[in-house]
């Protein structure tokens, strides 16, 4: 018997409701359905979905709540689903640990894509720490894990050891965005925390040496406000 992901909607519209069942059940997930914060709760602690698409705004409380309690005892995926635009929410979102997050409206192959990745990252048990290794590969792009390096199209693109480590980061994660803060903790330290100022100077460097052309960036995306997200692999 075919075992199929299952996925916890939470979300009172029903409108946006049935447009995730339909699309969803029709790319073979198993959806369950929950309109407010306590049937959340009382889902996700006895239904065990493989992923949780969150709407943040809920008529009994905040989704960031419930997202909150979750982190407490679960690395679950969570995708938060946001009609807000500022990006202060989807940091925040992602600092409590959600692993992603759509704006609505957002489209169908949008949202594939974000379960996708979420699911391969708990596949590959990425919420353990753990080094990566043998090579990612999107397209003309390669980045080889073991001798820590960047190709592009067969090319050494030449990144010093911290471009190396951003790229290698985000490969990491690919698929996800990842928070300004959460590289520059990662690269640099705790110390560096509130200066954008140098990710940005790499990334700008980063982007000269692996795109084509870095003002239309191929590979690695930016977030406005939030952070970069590099391609998914092939
Ligand atoms: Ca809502």
């Amino acid at each position: 018997m075919e075992i199929r992901d299952r996925i916890l909607v939470v979300e009172d519209d029903k409108r946006i409701c049935n447009f995730f069942r339909t699309v969803l059940e029709a790319n073979n997930y198993d959806v369950i359905l929950a309109q407010t914060g306590a049937e959340a709760h009382s889902m996700i602690t006895s239904q065990c979905p493989d992923v949780v698409i969150l709407d943040l705004g809920l008529p009994d409380m905040d989704g960031l709540s419930i997202l909150k309690s979750v982190r407490e005892w679960s690395s679950m995926p969570v995708i938060v689903v946001s009609a807000r635009t500022h990006e202060k929410d989807k940091v925040e979102a992602l600092d409590l640990g959600a692993d992603d997050y759509i704006t609505k409206p957002f489209g169908t192959s949008e949202l594939l894509a974000r379960i996708r990745t979420a699911l391969r990252h708990t596949r590959m048990g990425l919420n353990k720490s753990g080094v990566p290794t043998g090579t990612f590969v999107s397209g003309g792009l390669v980045i080889d894990y073991d001798k820590h390096r960047v190709f592009v199209d067969g090319v050494d693109a030449g990144l010093t050891q911290n471009e190396y480590k951003i790229v290698s980061l985000l490969g990491k994660y690919a698929g996800k965005v990842m928070t300004y803060d959460y590289i520059i903790r990662e690269i640099w330290g705790p110390n560096m925390k509130n200066d954008n100022r140098i990710l940005r100077v790499n990334m700008a460097n980063i982007r000269r040496k692996i795109e084509r052309n870095p003002a239309q960036p191929q590979y690695v995306f930016t977030e406005v406000g939030v952070g970069y997200r590099i391609v998914e692999p092939d």
